[in-house]
């Protein structure tokens, strides 16, 4: 028996040992599936959403249009203490993590639905109760790695594209970067005031391209001279020191 084998062997055994009666049956499936079997039950939900990614995607923007854009709040940046800004307009807006919106224990910071047992969804076991010690969905956790690091998933994406580049059509070569089609500049700058679940779609599978690396680098080229052009206009209209009569400068009195 190999190394593998007997580790596979005891993984099973551990696995069967701790899963309960109802446990989701694609999940399990896909447990025994793996070269390496997962040891515990948490683990192989874990791996069920790693292995389905854009599923996992499509599941964590359904369950926030569940949730909805909560009252009151709008999407906004910062680095104040304690407030739970994203820093950047490159992170997800999430407002169910910023303290002032947040659901609680039993809760998923990232869709703001309520979390059952082994970071599942739906309530398949009738608790009634979310499971007040998680605070996060599997699904959205894997969710969540997509839109922050789309780069380090590239090859689902080619693979979600047939391996032919999202603007040209031609076959992906290795070097293929992912892009987003609309760029999250212009996500802030035109679209900051679309409900929350709709802007979460410019960081997920709707917004993701898959395209080859010279096609990128032109669409990034044209994207820098376009936001340095804007700039250039900003600054020609924003009126100067020296563009402001006198008068208003100084006291009236
Ligand atoms: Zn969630």
């Amino acid at each position: 028996m190999s190394w593998r084998d007997e580790r596979n062997a005891l993984s099973r055994e551990r696995l069967e040992r701790a899963i309960p009666a109802i446990f989701p049956a694609t999940v399990l499936r896909h447990a025994l599936s793996r070269p390496l079997k997962p040891p515990t039950p948490r683990l192989a939900v874990e791996s069920y959403w790693r292995h389905h990614l854009l599923r996992a995607d499509r599941l964590a923007r359904a369950l926030a249009a569940c949730s909805g854009q909560p009252e009151g709040w709008s999407w906004r940046l910062g680095g104040e203490k304690g407030a739970g800004l994203p820093l950047t307009f490159r992170m997800p807006p999430s407002p169910y993590r910023e303290p002032a919106h947040a659901r609680g224990r039993g809760h998923c910071c990232i869709c703001g639905q309520p979390v059952y047992r082994f970071g599942w969804h739906r309530d398949l076991w009738g608790a009634g109760i979310p499971n007040k010690n998680a605070s996060w969905h599997s699904a959205c956790v894997a969710a969540w790695k997509l839109w922050t690091s789309p780069s380090d998933h590239v090859k689902i994406l080619k693979a979600g594209q047939r391996h032919r580049c999202a603007a040209s059509g031609k076959r992906l070569f290795k070097t293929a970067e992912v892009d987003h089609r609309v760029p999250l500049y212009r996500v802030w700058r035109e679209h900051r005031d679309a409900p929350w679940p709709t802007l979460l779609s410019f960081w997920g599978t709707p917004n993701l391209q898959v395209v080859n690396r010279a096609v990128h680098a032109e669409k990034c080229g044209q994207e820098a001279g376009e936001r340095a052009a804007r700039r250039r206009l900003a600054a020609a209209e924003a009126p100067s020191e020296s563009a402001i009569p006198e008068g208003l400068l100084s006291d009236p009195t």
